[in-house]
């Protein structure tokens, strides 16, 4: 019953006023037909839509100019509306892409033993003063005073955090390492240019996992299993990647590797080498190396976004806070850590950037925010009669097909011809799209599916519409 209210708005209305009613309740609503107060449909979305490209770049202000083929796609279909210079509200489409991308993360990180954490926005000035971070990195932290004019910094990345939780931790022994900690959470940089919306914004999600170990080989073991971790989320998402050989930049350490996308809007510049596995950020070469300098063959140069970041940091910052166990010997010994962050927000829009075209956004599968978008036909046109198939279809598929309850949106709009949808639907990138053209009046009905990402459109029966939903993979 308690479901059933919650679906029906008139009977949820009537049980708040008379609490008593509730329980008298029928099994079934009279309000609204079985199932029907579940059918998503488009016109309700709160999804500013179809924005002229000039539109898109009078939101953006000045930066206009500097737009990029993924930040326009999604601010002409609503996946994002600037708020200020590199913040972003996220709408959502985007909210749903990115839930499904971050249960990704975690089925990936928790493969690997990653336990997920959730650590404060808000950073103590002292944690970073220790490390001398706060002036290293001064320009580039959002920086603030509390009413007793104590400093804080509003987390651009959490090494400092992390390692003083740990070292909070008395009597940790080596039986219980290693610890493989992450969060998914907002991170806030006062980047000097935050460009290309989500690809670069100065507050922005990134998943951040450190990792604490008992010794150096066995933190090295550790640092390769995350990176064949992050291998296996780009390769399950469709994402050809480049591992590049990086450099430690201001988070320190000894070994580091980039996760690229390689496009040509990125910012990164790489050399790759066509006869070995090398790949490296240009930065950790000399300027003049031309050659492979593992097996001296000619490198090619690419450019690339970078998506993943890993670094062995061995003793540089547990030294710093204590963050020790008790070894085999039963004496102290500082933890051999790693860190590890992915782009969440700057995924997607990478995600987007190399799979869309000029005008229709392509989402890795898994990402899709609506899996199936069903277009029913034009209110008094000559296929009308279909309409009510289309409702049963839909029905059926989300009672039939389990994982797909949530993932099927009706485009409504039936003021809309079936071709103006059809564009729309094309452009928003749902991996299938199903219409109810003339032979829907057929007997047996047939529906037209357009299956996004592999291009095809096929006709099918309702059974054989069935069959090929119900093999659709969903996170
Ligand atoms: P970049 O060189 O692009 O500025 P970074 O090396 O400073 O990035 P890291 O500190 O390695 O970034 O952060 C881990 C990950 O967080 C990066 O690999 C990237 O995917 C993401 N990231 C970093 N900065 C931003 C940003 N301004 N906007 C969106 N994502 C970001
Ligand atoms: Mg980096």
């Amino acid at each position: 019953m308690e479901g059933l209210l919650a679906r029906c708005r008139v009977l949820s209305r009537l049980a708040t006023h008379s609490p008593q009613l509730s329980r008298s309740f029928p099994q079934r609503c009279q309000h609204c037909a079985p199932g029907r107060g579940q059918r998503l449909v488009l016109s309700r979305m709160f999804q500013p839509q179809n924005l002229r490209e000039d539109q898109v770049l009078s939101l953006e202000g000045k930066l206009g100019n500097l737009i990029c083929k993924s930040q326009r796609l999604m601010l002409q279909v609503g996946l994002i509306l600037p708020a200020s210079p590199g913040c972003y509200h996220l709408l959502p489409y985007t909210v749903r892409a990115m839930e499904k991308l971050v249960r990704m993360i975690d089925q990936e990180m928790q493969a690997i033993g990653g336990q997920k954490i959730n650590m404060p926005s808000l950073s103590p000035a002292e944690l970073w003063q220790a490390t001398s971070r706060w002036q290293v990195m001064y320009k580039e932290l959002l920086r603030l005073r509390d009413r007793h004019g104590k400093e804080y910094c509003l987390g651009p990345t959490h090494e400092e955090a992390v390692t003083a939780l740990v070292a909070s931790q008395k009597n940790l022994s080596y039986k219980q390492l290693p610890f493989l900690l992450y969060q998914v959470t907002r991170k806030f940089r006062d980047e000097p240019r935050p460009r290309f919306g989500l690809l670069r914004g100065r507050e922005f999600y990134m998943k951040d996992m450190y990792t604490f170990d008992s010794s150096p080989e066995a933190a090295r073991q550790t640092y390769s299993l995350v990176c064949d971790a992050y291998c296996s989320l780009f390769n399950r998402l469709g994402l050809r990647f480049i591992k590049a050989q990086a450099d430690v930049g201001s988070i320190g350490g000894t070994m580091s590797h980039e996760f690229q996308l390689p496009v040509d809007v990125g910012e990164d510049r790489l050399v790759t080498c066509p006869s070995c596995s090398f790949s490296a950020n240009v930065e950790t070469l000399d300027s003049l190396q031309t050659n492979c300098p593992a097996c001296q063959g000619p490198l090619t140069k690419t450019k690339g976004i970078e998506v993943g970041h890993t670094f062995y940091l061995g003793t540089k910052y547990s030294s710093i806070f204590n963050a020790q166990f008790a070894n085999t010997h039963g004496e102290l010994s500082l933890a051999e850590m790693g860190c590890y962050g992915l782009g969440v927000t700057r995924i997607l829009a990478a995600a987007i950037e190399v799979l869309s075209t000029e005008d229709c956004i392509r989402w890795p599968s898994l990402l899709a925010p609506f899996q199936v978008c069903l277009i029913p036909p034009k209110k008094g046109s000559k296929e009308a009669a279909a309409t009510e198939l289309m409702e049963h279809l839909h029905d059926h598929i989300v009672e039939g097909v389990p994982q797909l309850q949530g993932e099927v949106l009706l485009d409504d709009r039936t003021h809309l011809t079936i071709g103006n949808r059809l564009k729309d639907a094309n452009r928003f990138g749902y991996p299938f799209v199903i219409i109810a053209g003339k032979r829907a009046l057929e007997d047996p009905a047939h529906f037209e599916v357009w299956c996004q990402n592999t291009g095809e459109v096929v006709l099918l029966s309702k059974e054989g519409v069935m069959e090929l939903l119900a093999q659709v993979q969903v996170v």
